[in-house]
């Protein structure tokens, strides 16, 4: 089932895209890690060994699973290590095995698939994670590792789902940090996690006022920090906040106080786009995708800043420099981003 003929859909990461291959590459990983694959050098998009799953990468797993893994039953399921899988074999007898997969959701960077007993599988990929499903298409998304194209069981799969037409669904996981948990869909919504997270910057409500009221509670932070709590607003990762804060002109270190409503709304119009924009490049299994060619997908022109440090700055053609804020390798352009004093 692995290893063969087809259409091996990858997405690499939130910022970048899918690739389509007519037969898979042997080893994946050693061809992005700094080099050059497919005519494009990874590594300047950061794209490395530590990149974290983040909410446009999460957003691909759900749209891909959503189309590949709806109505079908959920026939078994196998696991090697009790803390990716902690759930009681009694719940899972009666609410997994034989289920109906109805729907795939998503909230911040969590997946949910939701079962016709009323349960739905909660997984959070954490640092490693990533899900692979093998079927008449293959499809692998979450964190980029070997494992996409192995021969699967290996050494990083931690739960396997056998699905009704012999498809198979593995959540792979080297570092062992993320989780399937079964629970009553309805017992979502209570979840710590769920209840601390703020909105989802993808979601109409998310508008200029409401991301403007949340940010103020925090006023002497710096700018960046506050974008990336996620309780401040869902799923913004230190690429999206430096690709951000650029496109609304506002220096990483800035405090809140010193930043004006009308830039707060053009960071969060930012925010947006730099996101949307990373899912359609990232996400669409179907477009976008780097051919066998190793044709140049639009997404080359969507890191701005982001590990781009002394490269010129795409607006103005200064130098972007690479500083630490909040505690983060941060990326900006220090003419078009002045610090405000
Ligand atoms: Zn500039």
């Amino acid at each position: 089932m692995s290893g063969e003929s087809g259409d091996w859909l990858f997405s690499l990461s939130g910022v970048l895209t899918s690739i389509r291959l007519s037969q898979p590459p042997k080893r994946l990983f050693d061809l992005v890690q700094g080099r050059e694959f497919m005519g494009i050098n990874w590594e300047s998009f950061g794209y490395n060994n530590s990149h974290m799953p983040e909410l446009p990468e999460v957003e691909t797993v759900r749209r891909g699973l959503q189309k590949l893994i709806v109505n079908k039953t959920v026939e078994s399921v196998e696991f090697d290590w009790p803390k990716s899988f902690p759930n009681a074999q009694t719940d899972v007898d009666a609410f997994l095995i034989g289920a109906n997969i109805i729907g795939v959701r998503r909230r911040a960077k969590v997946l949910m698939i939701d079962l016709s007993t009323k349960y739905s599988l909660v997984i959070h990929l954490k640092m490693t994670g990533q899900l692979v499903y093998r079927g008449r298409q293959s499809f692998a998304a979450g964190h980029p590792s070997d494992s996409m194209i192995n021969k699967l069981p290996d050494k990083s799969t931690r739960v396997v789902f056998g699905l009704s037409d012999d498809d198979v669904l593995y959540f792979n996981d080297q570092r062992k940090f993320g989780w399937v948990k079964l629970l009553p869909t309805s017992e979502i919504s209570n979840m710590p996690f769920m209840q601390k997270v703020g909105p989802e910057p993808l979601l109409a409500d998310f508008t200029a006022d409401v991301f403007i009221a949340r940010v103020r509670r925090r006023g002497g932070s710096a700018i960046k920090a506050v974008i990336l709590d996620q309780s401040v607003l869902a799923g913004v990762g230190n690429i999206y906040a430096d690709e951000s804060l650029w496109g609304a002109l506002i220096h990483p270190a800035t405090k809140v106080v010193d930043i004006d409503d009308d830039q707060l709304a053009l960071l969060r119009d930012e925010i947006v786009f730099v996101m949307d924009l990373s899912i359609k490049k990232g996400g669409s299994t179907d477009k976008n995708y780097v051919d066998a060619e190793g044709k140049r997908g639009s997404y080359l022109k969507f890191a701005r800043v982001f590990r781009r440090e002394g490269q010129a700055c795409p607006r103005c053609q200064t130098i972007i420099q690479k500083i630490k804020v909040a505690g983060r390798g941060t990326h900006f352009c220090p003419t078009c981003q002045k610090v405000v004093v």
